[in-house]
């Protein structure tokens, strides 16, 4: 940074906006800045502590200690600087700053909740200086103000270039993280914790003390979970149950184990219970571990259709293709019918296989270069690539038929009829996917209020 404006040309601009006051008011400003620095970085800190947010970021003692003389070299540098080179310095120092800031993460509203109590106080300085006219105010304060609004400026400019590459390269890590040999690491945490285990299960055999056990969160699986497991699978519930179960493990499994030694009936429950807490991590960790490797390619858990994720990806890509070739595409909004009814009757597992058999129904209805979105609940949406109005609706008439056709297991219920209701809309070269989708679901909720069981074409 600054990727876009270079330090040359942002000194060029800095130059030009000082060369509009007089020297005069450069002088009070300045002379201002050095006699009420210390005073400013007073009331800069002592309003930001007043913020629960920002005491977060700034315990007093750090204030004190470092802030506080930072704070008044900062104000004596932006204010003293003149030449080309004194210029170029400061908008470098404000570069680092807002690097600093992203690196730490402090929220962008706190610096600029700053630069507002800064700029009121040194308003008020001015305001109160002896032997100056109204008119040498004025323009004192809008050099004073304009020069705390270029340094911010910069300073928020630096900040989002790196908190943007750095968003980026987490997200990257993330996925590398998670996507990198999946299976082999899940069999590696696997045989880790199980490895811990058994070392726990011999320790105790041969009746080694509490501090030659080590504890699972001391543990390699332990080690790794926290440090990286937690964070490649952030966001899950299963994170967070894990690491409870884990330190119930440490906090209240292991000692009671310890202490029931002496007591054979209460050590084999104890070990029963650590036993079982294990396997509930090996469960979780499973599960953690299927389900993103689903979530990571994209595709729904239950159906294995894909998910909202690409949806964006997929549809602007057809419209391009499609306004490049002078082709059509169709989507297909599709809603079970009174699925609601089916989970009620049958159980919410039967709702589970009628969306997974449907979705193998899908799957064989349609054709390769097909694509599938399970969009959430019991909504589908069916992409029909290079495909003209006449073919869709006929498609999507045997798409129907098909569905009302099939036998629907319900599982010890026997078998149900399903039927659902369609909304097509045909691409019409609007470069806004999304105007597409609205008119298929407009066109579904026609389907519904028709009678559902039917297709409802848009503009039809
Ligand atoms: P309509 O014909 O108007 O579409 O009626 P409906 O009952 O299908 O629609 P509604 O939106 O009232 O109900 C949808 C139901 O789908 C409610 C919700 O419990 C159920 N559902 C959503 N996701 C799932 C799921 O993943 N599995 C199961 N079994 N049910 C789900
Ligand atoms: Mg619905
Ligand atoms: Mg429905």
């Amino acid at each position: 940074m600054p990727e876009h404006t270079p330090i040359a040309e942002l000194t060029t601009e800095w130059k030009e906006y000082f060369s509009g006051f007089s020297a005069g008011t450069h002088d009070l400003v300045r002379e201002l800045a050095g006699r009420h620095c210390e005073a400013l970085a007073t009331v800069f800190y002592e309003k930001m502590l007043e913020n629960a947010t920002a005491q977060a970021f700034l315990s007093h003692d750090q204030v004190r200690e470092r802030l506080h003389a930072s704070m008044q070299q900062w104000i004596l540098a932006i204010f003293n600087c003149q030449g080309e080179k004194e210029i170029g310095e400061a908008i470098t120092h404000q570069v680092t700053i807002g690097q600093v800031h992203a690196r730490i993460s402090v929220p962008v509203h706190l610096v600029l909740r700053g630069s507002r109590h800064l700029k009121d106080a040194f308003i008020s300085h001015i305001g109160a200086s002896p032997r100056t006219t109204p008119e040498e105010k004025s323009a004192a304060i809008r050099l004073a103000v304009g020069t705390i609004d270029l340094a911010m400026e910069v300073m928020s400019h630096a900040y989002s270039t790196f908190h943007d590459r750095n968003s980026k390269a987490k997200e990257g890590y993330r996925l590398f993280s998670l996507t990198q040999n999946i299976a082999s690491e899940r069999e590696r945490q696997r045989s880790s914790l199980l490895d811990w285990e058994n070392q726990l299960m011999f320790g105790h055999a041969v009746g080694l003390g509490e501090h030659q056990i080590t504890d699972i969160r001391a543990s390699e699986f332990g080690l790794w979970f926290s440090h990286k497991g937690a964070h490649a699978f952030e966001g899950t519930s299963e994170v967070n149950t894990i690491l409870d179960t884990m330190d119930r493990i440490d906090t209240a499994l292991l000692p009671a184990l310890l202490a029931a030694r002496d007591d054979r009936d209460t050590y084999i429950a104890r070990l029963r219970e650590l036993r079982d807490q294990v396997r509930a991590v090996t469960y979780h960790l499973d599960r953690l571990f299927e389900q993103n490797n689903e979530l990571e390619s994209g595709r729904d858990v239950l159906t294995r259709l894909l998910n909202r994720k690409f949806l964006p990806v997929v549809l602007t890509r057809q419209v391009a293709h499609c306004n490049r070739h002078g082709q059509q595409f169709a989507l297909l909004a599709i809603d079970v019918d009174h699925f609601k009814q089916i989970n009620d009757t049958h159980g919410h597992e039967a709702g589970d296989a009628v969306l997974q058999q449907l979705a193998v129904l899908l799957i064989n209805q349609c054709r390769g270069g097909d694509y599938l979105f399970r969009l959430g609940g019991e909504e589908f949406l069916v992409l029909m690539v290079d495909i003209d109005g006449k073919s869709a609706a006929h498609r999507a008439e045997e798409l129907r038929e098909a569905i009302a056709r099939e036998s629907f297991s319900a599982g010890t219920d026997g078998h149900l009829r399903v039927t659902v209701s369609i909304g097509l809309a045909l691409f019409d070269g609007h470069p806004d996917y999304q105007r597409q989708l609205s008119r298929a679901d407009d066109a579904l909720y026609r389907a519904k209020n028709g009678g559902r069981n039917q297709v409802a074409i848009d503009g039809g």
